[in-house]
């Protein structure tokens, strides 16, 4: 088979940047432009995903697309419909990124802020590939929209003043990039997409450069990482939340990325008290043809092929763990070596192999949170002694506490977007535990340096 034969799935796509540089706006965007399109072209809503059909894409960038001339072989894309980092963070696959290109959304206005660094450090961590959207070119000086043009059309039409902004604007913005180590050029100007991140102008109220960000974004899959959408039969299917839901009971989330699942399927899935073995009951997806706005049941599909986003109904799932692969037990399986397998997940993450005798304690809401933050503070050279998911209690500053006579300076509880209880917090002051707690990681790098800083003297 020639490469050029092989089938392609459709890329998982996740969008990442700073608050408000319109991540909602733009995934709003690209869904209600598909749904204008009509029912038939328009996009499919899944489980925690947005299928947009290549139909619709094709639609989209008719105009631009004659200079272009790009070949469409994907099916299509999945987008992750919840944009930021936690759930990023959940989009893991066995300690790797889930997703296969990220949209890394920065403010042309604004340039670099600290979210954009933190995201930029969690795709380096994941080694996510991403193109950035410098959104917000509406707000460039005395911008006209044009309708049907590329981006780069449209800012040989723009008044002197208006392309001289831009220019500055993009200018400084890939010098910024420049200090955190990344080659950066608008993509039309892009001749290495392998070393260089293409920008894509883009703004989420005109809906100007949406159709140069799906044509990069459809290029760079199929030119340079076809091998990593090439569809596969071996199950690769990734839990992103667990849900308790009326009438059906504990249900999953999934991210099916490769294989197909069954109803029926006798399935692995990591759980917090050791691995779980159940049968699938019912796979669910949002009818194909659902008015956006009208809330209507889930189907029930015999079975499901990748890429997709379904709900998994199934006896026993209370206690999954969001961020860890789900495994089919095939005829041939050996379901302990798959139970030991689905677990060494969870354990790779909380296990105590790589704490240390002395260090701080910390809390994260998630597995892949935790997996997260974990990665940042070995990066900043902090040892961890103790860590655990979910809200604080008093038990987890006594574990701090311990280290207030090994060594004091790591008595400290780290809890990244985690609930104190009231309870853990009268220990703590009681004990004289510092807590810091903070929404995200980047939070942390100032307070942790005044603190360490503020110990050494
Ligand atoms: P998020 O926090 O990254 O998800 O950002 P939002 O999508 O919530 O957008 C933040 C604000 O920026 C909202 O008021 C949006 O209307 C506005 N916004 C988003 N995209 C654009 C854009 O392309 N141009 C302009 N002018 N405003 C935008
Ligand atoms: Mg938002």
């Amino acid at each position: 088979e020639t490469p050029a034969e092989k089938e392609l799935r459709s890329p998982i796509l996740c969008i990442l940047g700073h608050v408000d540089t319109g991540k909602t706006s733009l995934l709003d965007k690209i869904r209600s432009t598909n749904v204008q399109g009509g029912e038939a072209r328009g996009i499919t809503q899944q489980i925690g995903a947005s299928f947009v059909p290549v139909e619709t894409i094709k639609e989209q960038t008719k105009g631009i697309n004659e200079k272009l001339k790009v070949n469409f072989r994907l099916p299509g894309l999945l987008l992750i419909d919840t944009p930021g980092h936690e759930s990023f963070n959940n989009l893991r696959s066995r300690g790797s990124g889930l997703c296969d290109l990220a949209i890394l959304v920065i403010d042309i206005v604004h340039g670099i802020e600290k979210q954009t660094v933190e995201s930029i450090n969690l795709l380096r961590m994941r080694k996510t590939p991403f193109v950035v959207a410098l959104n917000k070119v509406d707000r460039v000086y005395e911008w006209q929209k044009y309708v049907n043009l590329s981006m780069n059309e449209e800012l040989k039409l723009q008044n002197r003043h208006t392309a001289q902004d831009f220019e500055s604007r993009t200018n400084k913005i890939i010098a910024q990039l420049a200090e955190h180590e990344l080659n950066a050029a608008l993509y039309w100007r892009n001749s290495d997409y392998k070393k260089v991140v293409s920008l894509v102008p883009t703004s989420a109220v005109t809906g100007e450069g949406l159709g140069d960000l799906m044509l990069v974004v459809v290029q760079l899959m199929q030119k340079i990482m076809s091998e990593k959408v090439t569809y596969r039969n071996t199950l690769e299917c990734t839990i992103l939340e667990v849900k308790a839901i009326e009438g059906l009971g504990t249900t999953v989330d999934a991210v099916l990325v490769n294989g197909v699942l069954n109803e029926g399927d006798k399935i692995v899935v990591s759980g917090f008290g050791g691995p779980i073995v159940t049968t699938i009951r019912s796979l669910l997806t949002p009818p194909p043809l659902r008015e956006t706005r009208v809330k209507t049941a889930l189907i029930p599909n015999k079975s499901i092929r990748a890429s997709m986003g379904v709900k998994i109904v199934a006896p026993g799932l209370e206690k999954a763990v969001a961020g860890t692969s789900l495994y089919v037990v095939g005829e041939d399986d050996d379901l302990e070596e798959l139970k030991r397998e689905a677990q060494k997940d969870v354990d790779s993450v909380l296990a105590t192999d790589d704490t240390e005798e002395i260090g701080v304690t910390i809390q994260a809401s998630t597995l892949g949170s935790l997996e997260a933050f974990s990665t940042f503070l070995k990066g900043e050279k902090i040892p961890v002694a103790f860590k655990a998911i979910g809200p604080v209690h008093k038990k987890h500053v006594m574990n701090a506490a311990i280290m207030a006579n090994k060594d004091p300076k790591y008595a400290i509880l780290l809890a990244f977007g985690v609930k104190v209880e009231e309870s853990a917090m009268q220990t703590a002051n009681e004990l004289k535990i510092t807590i810091m707690s903070e929404e995200t990681i980047y939070l942390f790098v100032d307070r942790l340096k005044t603190y360490f800083g503020a110990i050494k003297e």
